[in-house]
């Protein structure tokens, strides 16, 4: 494994252990030569499940692609590279559901529950882009109509406010 410091190749394995749904190991690294210490995940290439955007194009699973959109909303958050990848493991887990064939929108919705419980921001920032609200007005809308959902249903009750988001789409669409 190459440092992501010093881009040294020679580390050694100071920790390993499975996680989650055990089908991925952890290993805390450390690099030989800088010192430094990072961790790398070793899992099963088991996946070849394809996505269906929206427009009805499809490209394969990309876990990167998933972990780099988590990423992203989570910037400047107090939230660890450990949590960032214990949501694309389950949410992989969860894509165990699916054959050969799942939405992008499922693989959103997922992501988007499992932020909701960790960090409301990142969650916000996640469904704007994932909603791709093209006005900054449009967004606002969203956030208060999904904010009197949220206080209507209670904070964790994610599926109802789905639910109460895609009505208000629904409404907007007739
Ligand atoms: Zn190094």
């Amino acid at each position: 494994m190459r440092c992501p410091f010093c881009n040294s190749f020679e580390d050694q394995v100071i920790d390993s252990r499975p996680m989650d749904q055990a089908s991925v190991i952890r290993r805390r690294r450390e690099c030989l030569e800088c010192h430094k210490r990072y961790t790398t995940y070793e899992r099963l290439e088991e996946m070849s499940l394809m996505v269906v955007k929206s427009d009805q194009r499809r490209e394969p699973f990309n876990r990167q692609k998933v972990r780099e959109g988590i990423i992203r909303a989570c910037e400047k958050r107090p939230i660890s590279s450990d949590a960032v990848e214990k949501i694309v493991n389950e949410v992989e887990y969860e894509l165990q559901d699916y054959v050969m064939e799942v939405p992008s929108r499922i693989i959103g919705e997922k992501v988007l529950k499992k932020l909701w419980d960790l960090d409301l921001i990142a969650y916000i920032r996640f469904a704007s882009v994932y909603q791709q609200f093209d006005d900054i007005d449009r967004f606002m809308d969203e956030l208060k109509k999904l904010k009197k959902v949220a206080m209507k249903n209670g904070k964790n009750s994610l599926q109802e406010v789905m639910a109460g988001r895609k009505e208000v789409k629904s409404e907007k669409n007739t």
